[in-house]
């Protein structure tokens, strides 16, 4: 594969932007290659400035559910585009996506938009801690909230994947009022929430991990976290940054039966724009300002653009029968990547996957909190990355993050991404 073009951008690149990349895991350092430079992406495809194309299972992260350049998201930016591109006074764009977002989201009665996963997740907690009264976060270890400074205790993949504990630069006085514990178990869950000295205002999950890999709730374990928040008067924020819209219209919340007090939002919202959301009970949505004393902001939030993409792109989500045909596309390719790993692998593999969101993790025995995951064998990874890449098939550059299926991959072309993970798993069991 010629990389020449990639190389020199990339050598340029580090010169002027930290690493290279504005976002760390794209680098690509632990899979012990140099990162791709992309030129341009249609469907299924993303082609790089060296003129290879590749079958992309990374979405840009997860937002590319419909492929990228999916018509009806195209037109209705360009249509957007011809009446401005900001304007930081309400439109009714604005409106349009809020009412889809509580129509789909069970659990929201009031949106406000953002412009990042980031942002929704940090106001989000600005909220709870207003609402209650209370300082501290109780979040899970390996789940990412995004990187505002009270979430970086124990927080998943990019942080994972370069070995950081935490982040220089993130003050104790504010991550003392974090508290970090494993997914998955209900008892520690239940003797954290029922400590009287601690002052906890919200507990804050994935509600299917993606950030350590894809790691699914184990069957109880949301409910648990509902029933137990209710009953203490802690707020329940679900951070659907990555499940909205990607596991049903409705998200986790939807697909497991259990609601939030607040739901975070990215991704998908945004169409491949940059939108993020936080939304809730009413109650709870009113502590925002300018209703309510919690202050939150922001010059760009409800950009017509991101608005069209995220409308264009919820309107393709609603389509009768758009998830069950996702599910049924995942499913059979994940008994494919199974049957392979069983044959050339076995008992070194564990493929955990929730609708059209899965992680294959090179590790012995099931992957259900961040330790678990942790015995993944990276190395081996890079080298399974390095060898797809090579055969044209894009996925994520870390072990610990989810490939995502999008509606526009053919049946035929998961076939292919079989067939070339057939060539790696025969080369790793060598
Ligand atoms: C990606 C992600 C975020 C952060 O969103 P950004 O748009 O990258 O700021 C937050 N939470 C989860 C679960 C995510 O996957």
């Amino acid at each position: 594969m010629k990389t020449d073009q990639s190389h020199i951008l990339f050598a340029k690149a580090q010169q002027l932007i930290p690493g290279g990349v504005n976002s760390p895991v794209r680098a690509c350092k632990s899979v012990g290659c140099e990162p791709l430079f992309v030129k341009r992406a249609a469907g299924s495809k993303i082609y790089d400035v060296d003129g290879n194309e590749f079958l992309d299972f990374v979405c840009s992260w997860g937002p590319m559910i419909l492929g990228h350049n999916h018509p009806s998201v195209v037109e209705a930016i360009e249509k957007t585009l011809r009446n401005g591109t900001s304007f930081g006074a309400p439109c009714s764009l604005e409106i349009e996506l809020a009412e889809l977002v509580i129509k789909a989201l069970p659990s929201v009665e009031k949106v406000r938009f953002v412009s990042s996963g980031t942002e929704a997740t940090m106001s989000a907690i600005r909220v709870a801690r207003g609402y209650t009264g209370r300082k501290v976060v109780v979040k899970f270890d390996g789940c990412y909230h995004g990187h505002a400074d009270s979430f970086l205790v124990k927080a998943g993949s990019g942080v994972i994947t370069l070995g950081i504990p935490g982040s220089p630069g993130v003050p104790e006085d504010i991550v003392k009022n974090t508290v970090s514990i494993p997914y998955n178990n209900p008892e520690i869950l239940e003797k954290t929430l029922r400590d009287k000295k601690l002052d906890i205002a919200c507990v804050i999950v994935e509600p299917v991990a993606g950030n350590m890999g894809v790691v699914a709730p184990e069957p109880g374990f949301l409910q648990k976290m509902r029933s137990l928040t209710a009953e203490l008067g802690i707020v329940l924020i679900f951070d659907e940054v990555i499940t909205g819209l990607r596991l049903a219209q409705g998200g986790a919340q939807e697909y497991f039966g259990v609601m939030p007090d607040l739901t975070c939002l990215g991704k998908i919202i945004g169409g491949g724009l940059p939108v993020g959301a936080y939304g809730g009970k009413r109650e709870l949505m009113d502590m925002v300002s300018p209703v309510g004393p919690v202050y939150q902001a922001g010059t760009l939030s409800g950009n017509p653009l991101a608005m069209a993409a995220g409308i264009a792109t919820m309107q393709q989500l609603a389509q009768p029968g758009f998830y069950a045909a996702l599910e049924e596309k995942s499913a059979r390719f994940a008994r494919g990547l199974v049957m392979l790993a069983e044959k050339y692998l076995p008992g070194q593999t564990t493929l955990n996957r929730v609708g059209s969101m899965m992680t294959a993790f090179f590790a012995v025995g099931p992957v259900v909190d961040f330790d678990s995951a942790m015995k993944a064998d990276t190395e081996r990874y890079g080298r399974h990355f390095r060898e797809m890449l090579a055969q044209g098939i894009w996925l994520a550059p870390s072990q610990f993050e989810a490939a995502f299926i999008s509606s526009a991959q053919s049946e035929a072309e998961l076939a292919m991404a079989l067939e070339k993970t057939e060539c790696s798993f025969k080369k790793l069991a060598k």
